[in-house]
C-alpha cells in the first residue's frame, strides 16, 4: 500500500481517462464549461484538466498526508498510532478541488457527486479498499447540519462509488452540534489527544443496526480530511463495536 510509483502513475492516468469518458457520458445531455479551465463545451472537469491536476503523490498509508517517496507511514501515525488500517485520499485540498468541494456542498450542487466520486474511485488503492470492504459507511452530518444543507455530501459521494450494495447510510450517527469543516479547521494545531477529546461522543451506532459492523471490514467515506480527528472518532466507535478492520476513503486531504 505504498503511496505511488511511476507504474502507479500511468495506471492512475488511464483510470482518469475513463473517469473523463464516464463523466462526459453522464453529463452529455448538459453541455457546460469545464469548471477549471472554462473550455466549452466540456464535462464538469475536462479531460485535460483531470490529467493535469490529478497527479499522484506518495501518501502516508494510514492518514494520506503527503510524504516523501519511499515513506510508508508518517511520523504522527507511527508515534501516536491510528485506529485506521488504511486511508486513501484522491487529491490535495487545494486549488481547484477546495473550490469544487465548496460548490458541491455549500452552494450546494449535488450534481458534483458523480464526477467527484469518479475521481475518488480512480485514486490509487481506492478500488482495493472498496473491494475489500464488507460495509461502507459515509461520515454522517448532525441533524442540524443536514437540515441546513439539505444533503450529506459524504453519502452522495458514497452512492456513486459503484458499491451501493455495501452502503449503509444510517448505521453511524452523529450526535450533538455541527462538527463540520469549520470545527475541523478549529482543531488544527491541537494535540491529537485533545482533538479526540473534543469529538468524544460525536458518533454512535444506531442501536438496532450496531451488529452490522461486528467482525466486518468497514470503509468510511468522507469528502475532506483535515486533522483526521473526525475519522478517528468514528473509527474508535466502530472498533469498540467489534469491527475487524476500519479504513477510510476521502476525496481531498489538507496538507
Ligand atoms: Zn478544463
Ligand atoms: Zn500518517
Amino acid at each position: 500500500m505504498q503511496g505511488t510509483s511511476k507504474r502507479g502513475n500511468s495506471s492512475w492516468l488511464r483510470r482518469l481517462a475513463n473517469v473523463a469518458d464516464r463523466t462526459a457520458c453522464a453529463l452529455r445531455a448538459v453541455p457546460s464549461q469545464c469548471a477549471v479551465c472554462h473550455a466549452w463545451p466540456a464535462q464538469r472537469i475536462c479531460h485535460d484538466c483531470l490529467v493535469r491536476l490529478c497527479t499522484t503523490r506518495s501518501r502516508c498509508r494510514t492518514c494520506a498526508i503527503a510524504v516523501p517517496a519511499e515513506v510508508v507511514q508518517c511520523g504522527a501515525c507511527l508515534v501516536d498510532g491510528t485506529p485506521l488500517d488504511h486511508c486513501v485520499a484522491a487529491v490535495d485540498y487545494a486549488f481547484p478541488w477546495s473550490q469544487l468541494v465548496a460548490q458541491f456542498k455549500f452552494q450546494p450542487d449535488p450534481a458534483w457527486a458523480a464526477p467527484l466520486a469518479a475521481i475518488l474511485r480512480s485514486a490509487p488503492h481506492a478500488q482495493h479498499l472498496l473491494d475489500g470492504a464488507d460495509i461502507i459507511l459515509p461520515i454522517p452530518l448532525s441533524r442540524e447540519r443536514l437540515a441546513e444543507r439539505g444533503f450529506n455530501q459524504a453519502l452522495q459521494l458514497a452512492r456513486h462509488l459503484g458499491a451501493r450494495h455495501k452502503l449503509h447510510a444510517h448505521v453511524l450517527q452523529r450526535v450533538g452540534h455541527g462538527h463540520g469543516q469549520a470545527h475541523a479547521q478549529a482543531q488544527v494545531g491541537l494535540p491529537r489527544a485533545q482533538r479526540l477529546r473534543n469529538l468524544r461522543g460525536a458518533f454512535l451506532l444506531h442501536p438496532a443496526r450496531a451488529a452490522a459492523v461486528h467482525n466486518r471490514r468497514v470503509l468510511l467515506v468522507d469528502d475532506v480530511m483535515t486533522t483526521g480527528a473526525t475519522l478517528h472518532a468514528a473509527a474508535d466507535v466502530l472498533r469498540h463495536a467489534g469491527a475487524s478492520a476500519v479504513s477510510a476513503l476521502v476525496l481531498a486531504r489538507t496538507g
